[in-house]
Protein backbone atom coordinates (compact mmCIF):
# COMPACT_ATOMS: atom_id res chain seq x y z
CA UNK A 1 0.00 0.00 0.00
CA UNK A 2 3.01 2.15 1.11
CA UNK A 3 4.47 1.67 -2.52
CA UNK A 4 1.55 2.40 -4.47
CA UNK A 5 0.53 5.59 -2.80
CA UNK A 6 5.07 6.93 -3.24
CA UNK A 7 3.90 5.64 -7.24
CA UNK A 8 0.66 7.74 -7.56
CA UNK A 9 2.65 10.55 -5.82
CA UNK A 10 5.59 10.23 -8.53
CA UNK A 11 3.12 9.73 -11.60
CA UNK A 12 2.15 12.10 -13.52
CA UNK A 13 -1.45 12.66 -13.25
CA UNK A 14 -3.32 11.98 -15.70
CA UNK A 15 -7.01 11.08 -16.48
CA UNK A 16 -7.77 7.17 -18.16
CA UNK A 17 -8.30 8.76 -21.61
CA UNK A 18 -4.73 10.91 -21.19
CA UNK A 19 -5.62 14.27 -20.56
CA UNK A 20 -3.18 16.00 -18.42
CA UNK A 21 -4.24 17.66 -14.93
CA UNK A 22 -1.60 19.89 -13.06
CA UNK A 23 -2.26 19.44 -9.62
CA UNK A 24 -0.75 22.39 -7.61
CA UNK A 25 -0.14 23.08 -4.03
CA UNK A 26 -1.49 26.17 -2.03
CA UNK A 27 1.04 27.88 1.05
CA UNK A 28 0.94 30.20 3.13
CA UNK A 29 4.62 30.21 4.48
CA UNK A 30 8.36 28.46 3.17
CA UNK A 31 7.67 26.23 6.26
CA UNK A 32 4.80 24.66 3.64
CA UNK A 33 7.47 23.37 1.57
CA UNK A 34 8.57 19.90 2.48
CA UNK A 35 4.93 19.07 3.12
CA UNK A 36 4.78 20.07 -0.61
CA UNK A 37 7.70 18.34 -2.00
CA UNK A 38 5.87 14.88 -0.11
CA UNK A 39 2.45 15.39 -2.01
CA UNK A 40 3.62 15.34 -5.26
CA UNK A 41 2.86 18.96 -6.57
CA UNK A 42 4.57 20.47 -9.70
CA UNK A 43 4.03 23.90 -8.39
CA UNK A 44 2.50 26.21 -6.32
CA UNK A 45 -0.83 27.56 -7.46
CA UNK A 46 -1.43 30.00 -4.25
CA UNK A 47 0.84 31.39 -2.37
CA UNK A 48 -1.15 33.56 0.12
CA UNK A 49 1.35 35.87 1.41
CA UNK A 50 -0.52 37.57 4.13
CA UNK A 51 0.56 35.01 6.17
CA UNK A 52 4.28 36.64 6.23
CA UNK A 53 2.13 39.81 7.71
CA UNK A 54 0.22 38.33 10.81
CA UNK A 55 1.05 37.65 14.02
CA UNK A 56 3.40 40.32 14.17
CA UNK A 57 3.55 43.61 15.53
CA UNK A 58 4.77 45.74 12.30
CA UNK A 59 5.34 45.14 8.85
CA UNK A 60 8.05 42.83 7.17
CA UNK A 61 10.67 44.39 5.66
CA UNK A 62 11.12 44.38 1.56
CA UNK A 63 14.28 41.84 1.99
CA UNK A 64 12.39 39.72 4.80
CA UNK A 65 9.92 39.43 1.81
CA UNK A 66 12.35 38.97 -0.74
CA UNK A 67 13.95 36.26 1.79
CA UNK A 68 10.62 34.10 1.74
CA UNK A 69 9.79 34.48 -1.49
CA UNK A 70 13.35 33.48 -2.83
CA UNK A 71 13.32 30.52 -0.83
CA UNK A 72 10.14 29.26 -2.22
CA UNK A 73 11.22 29.87 -5.61
CA UNK A 74 14.46 28.44 -4.99
CA UNK A 75 13.04 25.41 -3.84
CA UNK A 76 10.21 24.54 -6.32
CA UNK A 77 13.19 24.48 -8.83
CA UNK A 78 11.95 26.39 -11.38
CA UNK A 79 8.34 24.97 -11.04
CA UNK A 80 5.68 27.79 -10.58
CA UNK A 81 5.08 29.55 -8.02
CA UNK A 82 2.11 31.84 -8.05
CA UNK A 83 2.50 34.70 -5.04
CA UNK A 84 -0.48 36.46 -4.70
CA UNK A 85 -0.09 39.73 -3.53
CA UNK A 86 -1.26 40.49 0.41
CA UNK A 87 -4.65 39.93 0.62
CA UNK A 88 -5.63 41.37 4.44
CA UNK A 89 -8.85 42.50 5.29
CA UNK A 90 -12.76 40.66 6.17
CA UNK A 91 -11.23 37.43 7.49
CA UNK A 92 -7.39 38.27 7.65
CA UNK A 93 -7.85 41.47 9.67
CA UNK A 94 -4.39 43.18 10.21
CA UNK A 95 -4.16 46.06 13.13
CA UNK A 96 -4.84 49.80 11.72
CA UNK A 97 -4.19 48.89 8.58
CA UNK A 98 -7.71 47.19 7.42
CA UNK A 99 -10.36 48.85 8.47
CA UNK A 100 -13.18 48.06 11.30
CA UNK A 101 -16.67 48.52 9.11
CA UNK A 102 -19.83 47.22 9.28
CA UNK A 103 -19.21 44.78 6.33
CA UNK A 104 -15.11 44.01 5.81
CA UNK A 105 -15.89 41.75 3.26
CA UNK A 106 -17.28 44.42 1.34
CA UNK A 107 -14.44 46.76 2.29
CA UNK A 108 -11.00 47.73 1.95
CA UNK A 109 -9.39 44.59 1.30
CA UNK A 110 -7.05 42.80 -0.87
CA UNK A 111 -6.22 44.74 -3.92
CA UNK A 112 -8.21 47.91 -2.68
CA UNK A 113 -6.24 48.01 0.35
CA UNK A 114 -3.05 47.46 -2.09
CA UNK A 115 -3.70 50.50 -4.14
CA UNK A 116 -4.87 53.02 -1.45
CA UNK A 117 -1.95 51.83 0.61
CA UNK A 118 0.84 52.36 -2.41
CA UNK A 119 3.91 52.36 -0.85
CA UNK A 120 3.22 49.15 0.95
CA UNK A 121 2.22 47.60 -2.43
CA UNK A 122 5.50 49.16 -3.93
CA UNK A 123 7.59 47.19 -1.52
CA UNK A 124 5.63 43.87 -1.76
CA UNK A 125 6.15 43.96 -5.33
CA UNK A 126 9.80 44.71 -5.53
CA UNK A 127 10.43 42.04 -3.20
CA UNK A 128 8.58 39.52 -5.39
CA UNK A 129 10.45 40.81 -8.71
CA UNK A 130 13.25 40.63 -6.57
CA UNK A 131 12.40 36.40 -6.09
CA UNK A 132 11.60 36.20 -9.73
CA UNK A 133 15.29 35.65 -10.80
CA UNK A 134 15.55 33.12 -8.47
CA UNK A 135 12.65 30.53 -9.82
CA UNK A 136 9.88 30.52 -11.92
CA UNK A 137 7.51 33.66 -9.79
CA UNK A 138 4.16 34.52 -11.11
CA UNK A 139 1.73 37.53 -9.29
CA UNK A 140 -1.83 37.02 -8.77
CA UNK A 141 -4.45 39.89 -7.65
CA UNK A 142 -6.69 39.29 -5.38
CA UNK A 143 -10.29 40.79 -5.29
CA UNK A 144 -10.29 42.16 -8.66
CA UNK A 145 -13.50 43.50 -9.99
CA UNK A 146 -13.32 45.94 -12.41
CA UNK A 147 -10.89 47.12 -14.80
CA UNK A 148 -9.15 50.19 -13.76
CA UNK A 149 -7.85 48.59 -10.65
CA UNK A 150 -6.01 46.19 -13.27
CA UNK A 151 -4.72 48.77 -15.01
CA UNK A 152 -3.50 50.60 -11.70
CA UNK A 153 -2.08 47.41 -10.35
CA UNK A 154 -0.03 47.07 -13.82
CA UNK A 155 1.75 50.90 -13.26
CA UNK A 156 2.28 50.01 -9.81
CA UNK A 157 4.14 46.71 -11.22
CA UNK A 158 5.66 48.75 -13.98
CA UNK A 159 6.93 51.52 -11.12
CA UNK A 160 8.61 48.57 -8.87
CA UNK A 161 10.40 46.88 -12.16
CA UNK A 162 12.05 50.39 -13.21
CA UNK A 163 12.80 51.06 -9.64
CA UNK A 164 14.21 47.95 -9.52
CA UNK A 165 16.08 48.10 -12.98
CA UNK A 166 17.30 51.48 -12.21
CA UNK A 167 19.02 50.21 -8.77
CA UNK A 168 20.57 47.46 -11.71
CA UNK A 169 18.82 44.42 -9.16
CA UNK A 170 17.67 41.48 -11.36
CA UNK A 171 14.07 40.44 -12.23
CA UNK A 172 12.29 38.47 -14.93
CA UNK A 173 11.06 40.90 -17.12
CA UNK A 174 8.56 38.44 -18.19
CA UNK A 175 7.08 37.68 -15.54
CA UNK A 176 3.22 36.73 -15.16
CA UNK A 177 0.33 38.25 -13.71
CA UNK A 178 -2.86 36.58 -12.89
CA UNK A 179 -5.92 37.32 -11.46
CA UNK A 180 -8.29 35.86 -8.98
CA UNK A 181 -11.70 35.43 -10.21
CA UNK A 182 -13.60 35.61 -6.81
CA UNK A 183 -16.12 38.34 -7.25
CA UNK A 184 -19.10 37.75 -9.14
CA UNK A 185 -18.95 40.68 -10.97
CA UNK A 186 -15.63 39.46 -11.97
CA UNK A 187 -16.92 35.91 -13.66
CA UNK A 188 -19.45 37.47 -15.20
CA UNK A 189 -16.68 39.61 -17.26
CA UNK A 190 -14.39 37.39 -17.18
CA UNK A 191 -13.19 37.17 -20.79
CA UNK A 192 -12.01 40.90 -20.27
CA UNK A 193 -9.85 39.88 -17.17
CA UNK A 194 -8.37 37.14 -19.63
CA UNK A 195 -7.72 39.18 -22.47
CA UNK A 196 -5.39 41.29 -20.33
CA UNK A 197 -4.21 39.27 -17.91
CA UNK A 198 -1.42 35.69 -18.42
CA UNK A 199 -4.17 33.21 -16.51
CA UNK A 200 -6.83 33.60 -14.16
CA UNK A 201 -7.33 31.41 -11.27
CA UNK A 202 -11.18 30.94 -9.38
CA UNK A 203 -11.20 31.35 -5.73
CA UNK A 204 -14.22 29.79 -4.92
CA UNK A 205 -14.09 30.26 -1.09
CA UNK A 206 -15.01 33.85 -1.87
CA UNK A 207 -16.74 33.47 -5.25
CA UNK A 208 -19.35 31.60 -2.90
CA UNK A 209 -19.67 33.93 -0.45
CA UNK A 210 -20.25 36.67 -2.79
CA UNK A 211 -22.49 35.23 -5.20
CA UNK A 212 -24.58 33.06 -2.65
CA UNK A 213 -24.28 36.29 -0.05
CA UNK A 214 -23.40 33.49 3.23
CA UNK A 215 -19.97 34.85 4.93
CA UNK A 216 -17.96 32.02 4.73
CA UNK A 217 -16.98 32.26 8.83
CA UNK A 218 -20.52 32.43 10.32
CA UNK A 219 -21.18 29.00 11.33
CA UNK A 220 -25.23 29.97 11.94
CA UNK A 221 -25.49 30.44 7.62
CA UNK A 222 -22.84 27.69 6.87
CA UNK A 223 -25.50 24.99 5.78
CA UNK A 224 -26.25 27.59 2.66
CA UNK A 225 -22.46 27.83 2.02
CA UNK A 226 -22.96 25.41 -0.91
CA UNK A 227 -20.47 24.90 -3.68
CA UNK A 228 -22.65 22.88 -6.17
CA UNK A 229 -25.01 25.61 -6.16
CA UNK A 230 -26.32 25.89 -10.14
CA UNK A 231 -25.10 29.80 -9.78
CA UNK A 232 -21.42 28.83 -8.70
CA UNK A 233 -21.32 26.42 -11.38
CA UNK A 234 -22.83 28.72 -14.36
CA UNK A 235 -20.32 31.43 -12.74
CA UNK A 236 -16.97 28.89 -12.68
CA UNK A 237 -17.94 27.46 -16.38
CA UNK A 238 -18.18 30.98 -17.47
CA UNK A 239 -14.78 31.51 -16.54
CA UNK A 240 -13.29 28.25 -18.02
CA UNK A 241 -14.62 29.43 -21.68
CA UNK A 242 -12.96 32.43 -21.10
CA UNK A 243 -9.86 30.66 -20.91
CA UNK A 244 -10.24 28.64 -23.40
CA UNK A 245 -11.50 31.23 -25.77
CA UNK A 246 -8.40 33.90 -24.99
CA UNK A 247 -5.94 30.69 -24.94
CA UNK A 248 -5.45 31.51 -20.79
CA UNK A 249 -4.88 28.90 -18.36
CA UNK A 250 -7.72 28.87 -15.23
CA UNK A 251 -7.00 27.03 -11.97
CA UNK A 252 -9.46 26.80 -9.24
CA UNK A 253 -7.55 27.94 -5.78
CA UNK A 254 -10.57 27.21 -3.31
CA UNK A 255 -11.42 24.92 -1.49
CA UNK A 256 -13.53 22.79 -4.31
CA UNK A 257 -10.32 22.32 -5.83
CA UNK A 258 -9.28 19.73 -2.93
CA UNK A 259 -12.79 18.17 -2.74
CA UNK A 260 -11.96 14.91 -4.13
CA UNK A 261 -16.07 14.58 -4.75
CA UNK A 262 -16.00 17.69 -7.08
CA UNK A 263 -12.77 16.46 -9.26
CA UNK A 264 -14.80 14.92 -11.96
CA UNK A 265 -17.52 17.45 -11.42
CA UNK A 266 -14.62 20.28 -12.63
CA UNK A 267 -12.67 18.08 -14.81
CA UNK A 268 -15.92 17.69 -16.80
CA UNK A 269 -16.49 21.23 -16.78
CA UNK A 270 -12.98 21.93 -18.31
CA UNK A 271 -10.57 22.50 -15.78
CA UNK A 272 -7.24 21.05 -16.05
CA UNK A 273 -5.69 22.92 -13.30
CA UNK A 274 -5.89 22.40 -9.54
CA UNK A 275 -4.38 23.96 -6.69
CA UNK A 276 -5.24 22.90 -3.15
CA UNK A 277 -3.49 22.42 0.45
CA UNK A 278 -0.71 19.47 -0.05
CA UNK A 279 -2.46 17.18 2.37
CA UNK A 280 -6.17 16.78 -0.17
CA UNK A 281 -3.51 16.32 -3.36
CA UNK A 282 -3.04 12.75 -3.51
CA UNK A 283 -6.84 11.84 -2.97
CA UNK A 284 -7.61 14.18 -5.78
CA UNK A 285 -4.92 12.63 -7.80
CA UNK A 286 -6.34 9.46 -7.33
CA UNK A 287 -10.08 10.66 -9.02
CA UNK A 288 -8.28 12.10 -11.43
CA UNK A 289 -6.07 8.97 -12.74
CA UNK A 290 -9.95 6.74 -12.13
CA UNK A 291 -12.13 9.69 -14.79
CA UNK A 292 -12.45 9.20 -18.11
CA UNK A 293 -13.11 12.87 -19.37
CA UNK A 294 -15.40 12.15 -22.71
CA UNK A 295 -16.91 9.62 -20.83
CA UNK A 296 -18.49 12.71 -18.40
CA UNK A 297 -19.02 15.61 -20.39
CA UNK A 298 -22.76 14.59 -20.91
CA UNK A 299 -23.59 14.43 -17.07
CA UNK A 300 -21.47 17.00 -16.11
CA UNK A 301 -23.24 19.22 -18.70
CA UNK A 302 -26.77 17.89 -17.30
CA UNK A 303 -25.77 19.42 -14.11
CA UNK A 304 -24.47 22.60 -15.48
CA UNK A 305 -28.35 22.74 -17.02
CA UNK A 306 -29.84 22.08 -13.71
CA UNK A 307 -31.61 24.97 -11.75
CA UNK A 308 -32.94 22.81 -9.13
CA UNK A 309 -29.58 22.70 -6.59
CA UNK A 310 -31.80 19.91 -4.53
CA UNK A 311 -31.71 17.68 -8.22
CA UNK A 312 -27.80 17.97 -8.83
CA UNK A 313 -26.86 15.76 -5.25
CA UNK A 314 -28.23 12.87 -7.23
CA UNK A 315 -26.80 13.70 -10.79
CA UNK A 316 -23.19 14.20 -8.46
CA UNK A 317 -23.70 10.95 -6.87
CA UNK A 318 -23.95 9.08 -10.68
CA UNK A 319 -21.26 10.98 -11.76
CA UNK A 320 -18.73 9.48 -9.30
CA UNK A 321 -20.38 6.05 -9.34
CA UNK A 322 -19.76 6.34 -13.28
C1 LIG B 1 -10.65 31.85 -2.27
O1 LIG B 1 -11.28 32.87 -1.96
O2 LIG B 1 -11.17 30.85 -2.76
C2 LIG B 1 -9.18 31.78 -2.06
C3 LIG B 1 -8.46 30.82 -2.62
O3 LIG B 1 -8.57 32.72 -1.30
P1 LIG B 1 -8.77 32.88 0.29
O4 LIG B 1 -9.39 31.61 0.80
O5 LIG B 1 -7.41 33.13 0.84
O6 LIG B 1 -9.68 34.06 0.38
MG1 LIG C 1 -10.32 34.75 -1.52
Amino acid sequence: EHQKLKRITTSRAATLDNVEIELHANIELPQDIPAVKLSGATGIGLFRSEFLFMNRADLPTEDEQFEAYKEVAAAMNGQPVTIRTLDVGADKPLGDLTDHTLNPALGRRAIRLCLSELALFHTQLRAILRASHYGKVQILIPMLCNLTELQQTFAAIERAKGTLSADNIPYDANIAVGGMIEIPAAALMAQAFAERLDFLSIGTNDLIQYTLAIDRADDSVSYLYNPLHPAILHLISQTLRAGEKTGKPVSVCGEMAGDPKLTRLLIGLGLRKFSMQSASLLSVKQQVLQTHSSEIYALTQKILKTSDADKIDGLMARLNQS
